[in-house]
């Protein structure tokens, strides 16, 4: 077995692990979540480049018979400097990877990660409004990749089309939990309201891509309203809540 191997990966977290040591959680496109030892106090030029939310080329050596991996380089390709000037960034970072370490990549370690590569970069090159709509792009897109994602395009009940240009803009629709699906206000009502309008931004997501998706508008109440949705069936997938949206309350 080889024991030394190079990956690309995203650094998701780091703890102090000992005295001088810290413990790297780290996502690649291979192997999905992995955990990994960094050795080396505050000095070394290897911890420099292991830092949160950077992306490159990563060695590491793996022990088995101490079942333990190490870091032995990093070459970084994509920092992400901003998400640390910036509250929401750093939360809504904080909130992909803790959903992607908490689903361990969804089970497609190749997708996880270029949807985390691709909303982490994207959230780099975008103001604060910008990557608010970038979280519910990525967190619709994970929700898809779980195989989740609830039919958006028309009514579950009578297959009246949401996309459709004659569906009234001012009305309301509902997101019905026990079937996961969306029905429209003639059907009934469901678990969470959301205005038509939300219902076809949403609608357009699954269809568009990252680029037409931007030029999209949608108000803050149908912003609010999408993200309630997304939150629920994320943290109702892993049956258990998310730290980053309970500590993030207000800012997310
Ligand atoms: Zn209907």
């Amino acid at each position: 077995m080889n024991r030394s191997k190079s990956s690309e990966a995203i650094i998701l977290s780091l703890h102090a692990s000992g005295e001088n040591n810290t413990s790297v959680t780290l996502l690649t496109p291979e192997d999905g979540v992995l955990y990994a030892t960094l050795y080396g106090g505050p000095k070394s030029r290897l911890r420099s480049y292991v830092s949160q939310w950077n992306r490159g080329t990563i060695w590491l050596y793996s022990n088995p018979e101490k079942n333990q991996i190490k870091i032995t380089d990093f070459e970084v390709k994509k920092y992400h400097n901003s998400f640390s000037q910036n509250l929401f960034k750093l939360y809504a970072a904080s909130l992909a990877a803790e959903i992607a370490i908490k689903t361990r990549a969804a089970g497609s370690p190749e997708q996880c990660f270029r949807l985390l590569g691709g909303f982490f970069d994207g959230m780099e090159l975008c103001n604060e409004e910008q990557s608010r709509l970038g979280l519910i792009r990525f967190l619709w897109r994970f929700i898809e990749l779980l195989g989740i994602q609830p039919p958006v395009h028309c009514c579950g009940i009578c297959g009246k089309s949401f996309i459709d240009v004659n569906f009234a803009k001012d009305g309301l629709s509902y997101y019905n939990v026990n079937e996961n699906n969306f029905i429209c206000s003639e059907c009934g009502e469901g678990s969470f309201a959301l205005s038509n309008s939300a219902l076809q931004y949403l609608a357009a997501l699954s269809v568009l891509t990252p680029a037409e998706a931007r030029k999209l508008q949608i108000d803050k109440n149908g912003f609010e309203q999408i993200k309630q949705i997304i939150f629920f069936l994320i943290e109702n997938s892993i049956e258990q809540k998310l730290n980053s949206i309970e500590s993030g309350l207000g800012i997310l």
